[in-house]
């Protein structure tokens, strides 16, 4: 032991010693800078100089799960001006930038590289991105923040203590550790929260950023009830973000499972809200429940359709709650958290796999059994996966939007109503990996049915919530 400690310190000696024989030059910052204009930019520079040409000024952005590396366009030269205008004014992560939501913090470095081999590395600096367009309040602990304005402080206390309890209750209940601190922003003019993000749909009512832990809700007209009903879903998709980890188990995690734990959730007694209670009884009393299996990898672009699926995947939840109790529960968790697909786990847990479950709850209502074949496939959706869930946002103009936003835009044009929910994010990732955002957990859909949702939702029952 003592000889692996002498001979590692013989190295570090020799490293340290040899440092001076190939850096023969000195690279040095003057200056850097850091300043913003939200949402639109974050400028970034920097000045440096060496005795040998310097010939590359490198920005390197360390977020909480994501590093982004940018080269400033620079004359070579032993003094060197570097400037980086970071757009954030795009969805779609490029050179020059991309959307971060505000509640991020991060660090930041330049390094820089000489003709003479020299490479330096300022100290990193820590900022965070802030909407300081608006004079936020915030409640906050390590774990949770809540940011809000244009409410009094009994709104933003009513969330802060709903959510402090959600991550208590929903981390107990599935034995999920804590993730790191989560940011709700609600926004409670519909102006300020369109012209938060780009590529905003009129539609849109809240958008998450699972890697980031960040979650963006609009509240107009303010209304507590609804607001809290919210946070405590988008916390619960955030809770199994956290800690499901790797891309295995996010892929085994079924689409209506994560759904339904979220709505499950919504409220702290588990009741469920009447505009989805509402088409889900309709739909047992029509005897046209969809198939688990086809809510596997997302739900339907429409309302309707969509709130069905939310309230089967709900009540699929519950009853394994009441039937197999929390343990069971905890241990398919923990399951899926192994990355085991998702009929091997249910069946190993519960004796019965996803069709097995699908028509235990049939019968509960006094609905006939249904044959499925048990190696089914999903049935597939019109809507293209992973379009919400890889690091692209849907948009307007881009050409991986699936045409679905637009159609359930277009069911609601009578009046553009909130939504909730959608994954994004924008930054490529350093390991090659693909972070997967909330609602978009399995794959894209989900974003898109919880629009239909929560537009139904406003229309329907503009004051009630
Ligand atoms: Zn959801």
């Amino acid at each position: 032991m003592k000889k692996t400690f002498l001979s590692v310190l013989a190295i570090l000696l020799f490293a340290l010693l040899a440092v001076p024989a190939y850096a023969d030059s000195t690279i040095t910052v003057s200056a850097q800078d850091l300043t913003y204009d939200f949402p639109k930019s974050m400028t970034f520079t920097a000045s440096a100089s060496s005795d040998a040409e310097i010939q590359k000024m490198t920005l390197v952005i360390r977020f909480p799960t994501v590093t982004r590396r940018v080269d400033a366009e620079i004359t070579p030269g032993k003094e060197v001006d570097a400037r980086i205008d970071w757009n954030l004014d795009t969805d779609n992560s490029s050179a020059t930038g991309g959307y971060i939501p505000p509640g991020v913090t991060a660090t930041y470095t330049w390094v820089i590289e000489d003709a003479a081999g020299t490479t330096f590395e300022t100290e990193p600096e820590t900022f965070s991105v802030e909407d300081n367009r608006i004079d936020w309040e915030t409640i906050e602990n390590d774990d949770l923040a809540i940011h809000w304005y244009g409410a009094g402080e009994s709104f933003g206390q009513g969330i802060y203590d709903a959510g402090i309890e959600t991550l208590k209750q929903v981390r107990e209940e599935l034995g999920a550790g804590a993730g790191g601190k989560i940011h709700i922003w609600f926004y409670t003019d519909r102006e300020d929260f369109q012209t938060s993000m780009p590529d905003m749909n009129v539609w849109t009512g809240g958008r998450s950023f699972g890697e980031y832990r960040v979650i963006i809700l609009l509240n107009e007209p303010v209304d507590a009830l609804d607001a809290v009903r919210g946070a405590r879903h988008e916390l619960t998709h955030q809770i199994i973000f956290d800690s499901l980890g790797g891309g295995l188990a996010r892929q085994a995690f079924p689409h209506w499972l994560n759904e339904g734990f979220a709505t499950y959730n919504e409220s702290g007694d588990r009741s469920l809200v009447e505009y989805i209670s509402g088409p889900l009884n309709r739909a047992i009393a029509n005897d046209a429940l969809p198939t688990l299996k086809s809510r596997e990898a997302n739900f339907p672009p429409d309302s309707q359709e969509a709130l069905v699926s939310y309230g089967l995947s709900y009540a699929v939840v519950d009853m394994l709650f009441r039937e197999f109790g929390r343990t069971k529960v905890q241990e398919m968790y923990r399951s899926f958290q192994e990355g085991v697909p998702s009929d091997a786990t249910f069946t190993k847990v519960f004796g019965l796999d996803t069709n097995g479950l699908d028509n235990m709850y049939r019968e509960s209502v006094g609905l006939p059994e249904r044959v499925l074949a048990s190696a089914g496939v999903p049935t597939p959706r019109a809507i293209p996966t992973f379009a919400l869930s890889s690091a692209e946002t849907p948009s307007k103009s881009g050409s991986n939007v699936t045409p679905t936003p637009r159609s359930v835009a277009a069911a609601n044009t009578s009046a553009p109503a909130a939504a909730t929910v959608v994954p994004a994010s924008g930054a490529s990732n350093e390991g090659g990996a693909v972070s997967t955002g909330l609602c978009g957990l399995g794959l894209g859909g989900v974003a898109l049915a919880m629009f239909g949702a929560y537009g139904w939702r406003k229309r329907r029952n503009p004051t009630r919530l």
